[in-house]
Parts: structure tokens; sequence; C-alpha cells
């Protein structure tokens, strides 16, 4: 399923809307437009001014706008350090609670780990500090600027602000949590950094379920008032949670296979199905030899592309009667996307198979060049567990 749309590129990057962006953006402008003025120590919105409900809603669009760019200048700044190590950056991904840059490979290097991290809160600091010094600046000179221009101005640099601190919370995965493992895995093996980095990320996400829902944190620090939660604060919990278990199985997974190549974990037998074999043989055959995935050669031997257990289960009956398998092959788009060296690091695999959505690769003798046999994200699943059982 498709939720997010690619609105632009920056720098190479493409950058994408989620969906729940569009929600978000729209909560902005509707706190800009209708958010209180003077009921608390600083202003929030624009609600308190007497103004032409156009011109109210035209400002606080703007400035929500604003501020999507200003998350962005956050992610990109991550992007951009990322860059300067060697680290591809697929996509810059604007969603619910903020952005998320995609990258292919997150060192695993604490020294560059923490510089990548600190890159977003330290763009979002600065952005905040010009625009609160700049509605000071005309505060202090008594300059006459349109006022809810003024207002919109401090809110700009104070959300920047939050959200700088709000990202350096030590809650992995947030900036704040990698800098945290940076710090602990230069002390640490960098799998047991990750676990507990984790630990206080998940620590962090229950207390801000219940403490936000309960009592606004936010207002808290800054006003030493209690005013009621909302239900924000446990949804970005949640998020935070399942964002930190994710990793951390994905640290595991990776940190399991090191050292692994792909010929460790290959199957060399029941490999490949000619491309006119019938659907219905082809169905037998998967029973009798127990196996859901194939690669599927000419009479030349050249890999044609993948068929699996999947395509099969599709079809009617009548269908398996009549087609063979050179219909239902999963198309490719290039060689490379599908083809493996059998030296290959097994988990450039698994990268390779989640990148391309693909469940089965081919691989390639080094020497030979030949077709040797296919690595299936099953067959991964079953090593790694065994990897673990026998660590
Ligand atoms: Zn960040």
């Amino acid at each position: 399923m498709r939720t997010s749309i690619q609105v632009g590129t920056i720098i190479g990057i493409p950058i994408r809307l989620h969906f729940t962006f569009l929600f978000i953006l729209l909560g902005i402008i509707w706190g800009f437009a209708i958010g209180p003025t003077w009921e608390y120590r600083i202003p929030l919105g624009l609600g308190d001014i007497e103004m032409d409900p156009f011109l109210r809603y035209s400002l606080s669009s703007i400035a929500a706008i604003l501020f999507f760019f200003t998350l962005l200048l956050h992610e990109m700044s991550h992007s951009y350090i990322a860059m300067k190590f060697g680290t591809k950056i697929h996509s810059i991904t604007l969603f619910f609670f903020g952005g998320l840059a995609m990258m292919d490979d997150i060192p695993r290097n604490p020294e560059k780990e923490w510089r990548i991290a600190i890159a977003g809160p330290a763009m979002s600091f600065a952005i905040g500090g010009v625009f609160i010094l700049t509605y000071f600046g005309i505060k202090t000179l008594n300059l006459v600027i349109y006022e809810p221009v003024e207002i919109l101005v401090f809110i700009l640099g104070f959300f920047n602000v939050i959200l700088a601190f709000f990202n350096l919370l030590p809650a992995f995965p947030m900036d704040g949590g990698r800098i945290f493992r940076a710090f602990l895995a230069k002390r640490m093996p960098f799998l047991k950094a990750t676990k507990w980095a984790v630990l206080i990320g998940k620590i962090f996400a229950v207390i801000m379920a219940v403490g936000g829902f309960l009592a606004n944190p936010f207002w808290f620090i800054l006003t030493g008032e209690i005013v009621t939660g909302n239900i924000l604060f446990p949804l970005l919990a949640m998020f935070l949670y399942i964002a930190a278990t994710e990793e951390e199985s994905a640290t595991i997974t990776f940190a399991t296979l090191e050292g692994i190549k792909v010929k460790n974990v290959m199957r060399i037998e029941r490999t490949s199905v000619l491309e006119d074999m019938p659907i219905a043989e082809l169905a037998s055959k998967m029973l009798e030899e127990k196996t859901a995935e194939y690669a599927v050669v000419n009479e030349s031997g050249e890999l044609k592309g993948f068929v699996t257990f999947e395509e099969i289960k599709k079809l009617t009956a009548e269908q398996r009667h009549f087609l063979r398998v050179s219909d239902v092959i999963s198309p490719f788009n290039s060689v490379s996307d599908i083809i493996l060296e059998e030296e290959t690091a097994a988990t450039e695999a698994l990268k390779r198979m989640v990148r391309n959505k693909r469940n089965v690769l081919a691989v390639k003798g080094e020497v030979s060049g030949n077709f040797v046999g296919i690595i299936t994200k099953r067959d991964l699943a079953i090593y790694i567990e065994m990897l673990k059982g026998s660590a």
C-alpha cells in the first residue's frame, strides 16, 4: 500500500509526504488560527486577536507550511552529515509526528552516529533562535509590524526549540536516544548498547503515554502549571515504543548475521524450474519437494525471474490447468536487484530483500558467474533463529 507521495527532490533526495502528515498540517493550521494568545505566558496562536477569518487562516496556513519547511531542514541536516560520511539517503518522509530520513546504512560507528544524530536538533535550535531573536528584535526596537505576523514568528521559533529539546530526550529511536547509544557503544558492544538504549527508550515511552495523558509535560516545564494533557502523547509514545522495538530486533538480526555469507545460507538443491513447465506440474513439484520458491530459467539456464507459492495460490483450478510458469513469474527491474554473489554478506541479502520487497534472490558463483543457488527470506529467518539458539 502506498501511504506517501513524492512532492519534490532536494540535493538529490526525494522528499515524500505521508498521508498522516496532512492531518498534522491541518491540526497546526487550526492551532495557529485559534490557539490562545494571551491566556498563558507566551503566545500560542491568534485566537485572542480580532481579525478577518480569511486573513487569520491564510496567515496560519503560511506559518504551518513554514513549519513544515523547518521540519524538512531538520531532516536535511541529518541527511547532509550522513551523506558526508558516504551513506546513501533514499528519501525523506514527513509524517504524523515529524520526519524520517531513509538511509541506506546507518553507520555502526559511534563517532559518525552521534554527529548525524545531533545535526537535526542543532538545526532546529538554530532556526528557533533566529525566529525568537527576530521577535524580540522587533519588540526591543519598537518596530511596528503587523501583530499576528509577529506572534507567528515567535511561535515558529518556539516550536523549533521545543522540537530540538524533544528530539534530544534520550529515548531511542529519537535523536537523543541515538546519541545516548553512541555514547554507550564506545564503552560496550554495539548490540548491548542498543539493548540499553532501547530499554531506556521504552521506559520513556511508557512515562510519556501515562504522564502526557494526565498532565501536559511541556506545559509543566514551561510554566510550572499543571494542565490536562491530551491523546497526542500516548499516540506519540506508542509510535516511539514500536519504533524502538523494531530497531532493536533489526540490530539483533544484523548482529547475529555478522560474518555470515550468502553461500552459508543459500539453497543449492530444488532451486529452479524451467519457464515452460505447466503450473499443475509445478504445484505437485512444490508439494513433493516441500518447497515454496523457485528461480525460473530457460533452456540455456538463463535466469528469467522467480515463481513462489504466493502466485500459484491465487490461481483458479482452471488457470492452473492451462498456464505455464512463464505466465506467472514475478518481473524484475534490473538483474542487480535479484542476483547476489555467493561471497556477499548475508545482511546485504536481507537488506536487498527488504528494499526490493522480494522473498527470494538468486545467487551466482563468484568465479564461474553461473547461477548456483537461491536465498529466501524464510531460509534466512530460520538460519537467524538457529544462530541465536546456538549462541
Ligand atoms: Zn532528528
